[in-house]
């Protein structure tokens, strides 16, 4: 493979779009981009600092502190990944709970966040060798990229994935509760006026209801070198 390119993975909540681009990113020598983490991340804010309470969300109040939000991503060279730190301080492991999770497609719908997120996205990538994914990749952030994936599995199939992650880290969730989550997620990503999630023309779409990881990786790698 003789040129960098860009990878732009967007799709539904929890079907496997992270575990493909860290494993794209690791075979390729690239940098992997989750931008579903800084959405996150953003959201944990908004929770931590007074701008969620209850069922109430003072958008207003988070736009005005945006400029205060700082995010960045620092390798751990002991998990070999990158990891989330907001203002200064490493959220990995907080951006990743069902509260965090009932609250980001609300934080994401804002115009404000996503103008100031999408931003740092773009400069993250401007010098290509990157794989990045979340929901409008292929269709704002980068609508050049070289090479787009959609992907897409059963609301089923991408709960029962999500509850076992969340089950493996010690979290008291059931499976219900999740399934809702993805359903309400799906619902608010694909309906939102900015960004709304949508298939870019020019994507090629991966079902992996029925695919392993390897042969998921094993069929992008494929599709990385006819492009590249
Ligand atoms: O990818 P992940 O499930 O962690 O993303 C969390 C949420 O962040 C999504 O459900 C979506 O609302 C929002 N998001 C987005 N645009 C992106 C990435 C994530 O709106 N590029």
């Amino acid at each position: 493979m003789d040129k960098k390119i860009t990878i732009a993975i967007d799709g539904f909540s929890s079907t496997g779009k992270s575990t493909l681009a860290r494993q794209l990113a690791k075979h390729l020598g690239y940098v992997y981009v989750d931008t579903g983490a800084m959405y996150r991340a953003v959201t944990y804010y908004a929770l931590q600092n007074g701008y969620i309470i209850d069922d109430h969300f003072d958008r207003d109040g988070l736009v005005r502190k945006l400029p205060e939000i700082s995010l960045q991503f620092l390798f751990n060279p002991d998990i070999g990944n990158a990891e989330i730190y907001l203002n200064e301080v490493n959220v990995e492991n907080e951006i990743r709970t069902l509260e965090v999770s009932g609250w980001v497609s609300r934080v994401a719908e804002v115009s404000e966040v996503r103008a100031k997120l999408v931003e740092q996205q773009k400069h993250m990538g401007e010098n290509k060798g990157v794989v990045m994914d979340g929901r409008d990749i292929g269709t704002v952030v980068f609508p050049n990229a070289e090479l787009k994936l959609f992907m897409t599995a059963s609301p089923e199939t991408r709960a029962q994935r999500r509850f076992e992650e969340l089950q493996g880290k010690g979290q008291d969730v059931t499976y219900d509760a999740v399934l809702k989550n993805v359903q309400e997620r799906d619902y608010i990503d694909t309906h939102r006026k900015d960004s709304p999630l949508i298939m870019a023309d020019d994507a090629i779409e991966i079902d992996n209801s029925n695919l392993s990881i390897t042969q998921q990786f094993e069929k992008v790698v494929d599709l990385v070198q006819k492009v590249s």
